[in-house]
């Protein structure tokens, strides 16, 4: 039996920095679909040349394309024990297909990060990841110890092409139209639970130990 979290919740709510943190408590393998589109853009693969436009817009990437990537990530060994889904799924279509993946004697917990806009967009514009292991920042809240380079590997520290506030609030928008409504999708499942976005790192990782209890 496989026990898997699904990260729910707007850009900036922290998804990528509990489930790391929760990767790393659980040892569950945690799955970012912006991650894993951002390293297809990388590595130039024609899927993620397809992405750029949308990501650079702060549009939805096609389904078909990052469900491939999702649906080639779970099926590694890696994921025996279950994963942790950060940014998928972003759609009811695809939350649909998270489904059907799913066996049915997996234990399936949504955790929806709850914040207002205004806290997402100070905290987004402020965010800087580094630019070989990914590791999150925030220039005030979660400075580097030396200015631009990461504590963990001393890549360089960049902001993310989309992290521009016009571009947030479009992101803001897409997830207000697209993705919030999975919130009543799980709920309606009896498997959601909210948890505020917005308090320190370990306040939330606490809250979520008391609730998901493995
Ligand atoms: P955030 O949650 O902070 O917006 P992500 O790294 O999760 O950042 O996503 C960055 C971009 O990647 C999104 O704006 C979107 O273009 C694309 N993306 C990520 N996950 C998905 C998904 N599940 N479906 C469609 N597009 C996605
Ligand atoms: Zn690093």
């Amino acid at each position: 039996m496989k026990k898997n979290i699904i990260l729910l919740g707007p850009p900036g709510a922290g998804k990528g920095t509990v489930g790391s943190k929760l990767s790393e408590l659980w040892g569950l393998l945690l799955i970012s679909s912006g991650d894993l589109l951002r390293e297809h853009l990388k590595k130039g693969t024609d899927s993620g040349i397809r992405a750029k436009k949308y990501m650079d817009r702060g549009e939805l990437v096609p389904d078909d394309i990052v469900v491939a990537m999702v649906a080639k990530e779970m099926s590694k060994p890696l994921c025996a024990r279950g994963v942790i889904m950060d940014g998928f799924p972003r759609t009811l279509s695809q939350a649909a297909m998270l489904d059907r993946i799913f066996d049915s004697e997996d234990e399936v917990r949504v955790i929806y990060l709850e914040a207002d806009d205004d806290f997402l967009v100070n905290r987004l514009s402020l965010r800087r990841v580094c630019d070989s292991c990914g590791k999150i920042y925030h220039l005030v809240n979660l400075p580097p110890k030396r200015e631009g380079l990461c504590d963990l590997c001393g890549g360089k520290l960049v902001q993310r092409d989309d992290d521009r506030e016009e571009i947030i609030r479009r992101r803001l928008e897409v997830y207000r139209k697209l993705t919030a409504p999975l919130i009543e999708y799980y709920r309606d499942k009896e498997i959601l639970s909210v948890v505020p976005g917005n308090g320190r790192l370990e306040d939330t990782i606490n809250e979520i130990k008391k609730i998901v209890k493995w």
